[in-house]
């Protein structure tokens, strides 16, 4: 191999760097050696199933929209022994890609340890609408089942699936089945240390107002204990009635619901949130972020999968995706279009100038399937859904340059509430998609304002 340590122009890229082989700097010469690879990869592939096939036919297509690198070429030769033994089962949902991501542990770890091969193919399903949900929930699946194998105790299992089970029957959410067993396991836990037994069936009223009065000292909030109350309530009297246990140990305990409050911003960062929003310097996507949420109320998942297209007149034309409706979410449930007024002109100013942002930055983000997101991926990848935390981070980046702290989407959402309830009548948010239910709450319930956190001396 010839090797020239000398900066020169690579005959690939143009760009000076070591030459290092047949004048082709280190990285051109690793791309061409991959794609080499992976022709390997593809002409002598006999996959088990036409399905197997077509999940490598998803992989390549991903990872050669990348800058290849050694690690993808290992990736791709993993997944073809895989495929050429196993039948994958038919993936209908991000669970089952987690299921695959752990079973055959096929990660880059040279490159970034997040990356999974299966992973890739997920989002790949995901863009091409296969599997609906999103990264997040698959994360949210993991964590339930982890938390479901710490459990100690067989009959305290026996019940908590039969509980689970009611809890998925009427459809609640796998974020309320998460903190019941976190709730459950913390239980659980406790018993072990203060009783000779885990066994929940051995509570009795007096071992669980001791429960309580552990919690207290815990310095929890009152929320907080409130809500671990009403949790077991619920999963005692569940017992009560499948025979589980003789009586609801927690049915006589008095612990008192604390008053809910709606926490929102203050008129002053209001009033700055504007000032940078109508402000043209600011950056267009910070500021139709904070528009979108504190004026139109939108949340962060309306945000992440809303699609974008364009009146003819340059106004934004954005689609939200209806969302699946879970009994606890106080949410909204909204599969409509939101077309951007052209009234105020700074509004009308600010789409004028995320349209041009947008499209320019669609140029260099790699489009397979036809869907346009409002909102795009900073680094140059696919145009697919953004994680929910990015656009947290974005939005916490965005009020800092607005006010100088960073604000939740939820703070930000819930202060959209009270603007929009200043006089007592909740119409205007219902008219923003909420529910009836949930924009009442902005009537009646107390209110705190919340400032930036205060640091310490
Ligand atoms: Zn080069």
């Amino acid at each position: 191999m010839i090797m020239n340590k000398a900066m020169k122009s690579c005959d690939q890229c143009a760009r000076q760097h070591r030459i290092f082989h047949r004048g082709r700097c280190l990285r051109c010469h690793e791309q061409e050696l991959v794609a080499d690879r992976l022709v390997r990869v593809e002409t002598n592939f006999l996959p088990a199933s036409r399905y197997n096939k077509y999940l490598m036919d998803l992989f390549l297509v991903y990872i050669r929209k990348l800058k290849l690198r050694a690690g993808y070429a290992c990736q791709a030769e993993s997944l073809k022994v895989i495929f050429e033994q196993e039948k994958i089962k038919f993936v209908g949902t991000w669970q089952d890609i987690y299921i695959l991501s752990e079973k055959y542990q096929i990660w880059d770890t040279n490159y970034r340890a997040t990356g999974c091969a299966f992973k890739k193919i997920g989002r790949m399903l995901q863009g091409l609408g296969v599997i609906g949900h999103s990264e997040e929930e698959g994360r949210n699946l993991k964590q339930f089942e982890k938390n479901l194998q710490l459990f100690r105790s067989a009959q305290n299992l026996v019940w908590i699936d039969s509980f689970i089970g009611m809890l998925k029957k009427s459809n609640r959410s796998l974020r309320t089945q998460i903190i019941y067993l976190q709730y459950l396991k913390h239980l659980e836990a406790w018993l072990s240390r203060n009783q000779p037994t885990y066994e929940f069936k051995s509570i009795t009223e007096k071992i669980a107002a001791r429960y309580f009065n552990d919690l207290k000292s815990d310095f929890r909030s009152q929320n907080h204990i409130y809500s671990i109350f009403r949790n077991f309530h619920k999963f005692y009297r569940w017992g009560e009635r499948g025979n589980y246990i003789d009586k609801n140990p927690f049915e006589g305990l008095n612990i008192s619901r604390p008053i809910p409050k709606k926490r929102h911003l203050s008129e002053e960062d209001v009033k700055k949130l504007f000032r940078f929003v109508k402000d043209k310097r600011s950056d267009p996507e910070q500021a139709l972020i904070i528009v979108l949420i504190l004026v139109f109320g939108m949340t962060k998942e309306d945000l992440v999968h809303a699609q974008l297209s364009f009146l003819q007149d340059g106004r934004l034309r954005i689609l939200i995706r209806k969302k699946k409706k879970t009994v606890g979410g106080k949410g909204i449930s909204r599969g409509h279009v939101l077309e951007l007024p052209m009234i105020p002109q700074w509004i009308f100013e600010l789409q004028l100038s995320y349209a041009k942002w947008w499209k320019k930055r669609l140029e260099s983000v790699h489009q397979i399937y036809d869907r346009k997101p409002l909102l795009l991926p900073h680094n140059n990848l696919y145009a697919v859904s953004l994680d929910s935390t990015v656009l947290e981070r974005r939005l916490k980046k965005a009020t800092m340059e607005a006010i100088g702290w960073s604000v939740s989407s939820r703070l930000l959402r819930n202060t959209c509430g009270v603007i929009n309830t200043r006089s007592n009548d909740a119409s205007a948010l219902t008219k923003l998609g909420w529910s009836s239910k949930y924009s009442f709450d902005y009537v009646w319930l107390q209110r705190e304002i919340v400032g930036p956190p205060q640091l310490d001396k």
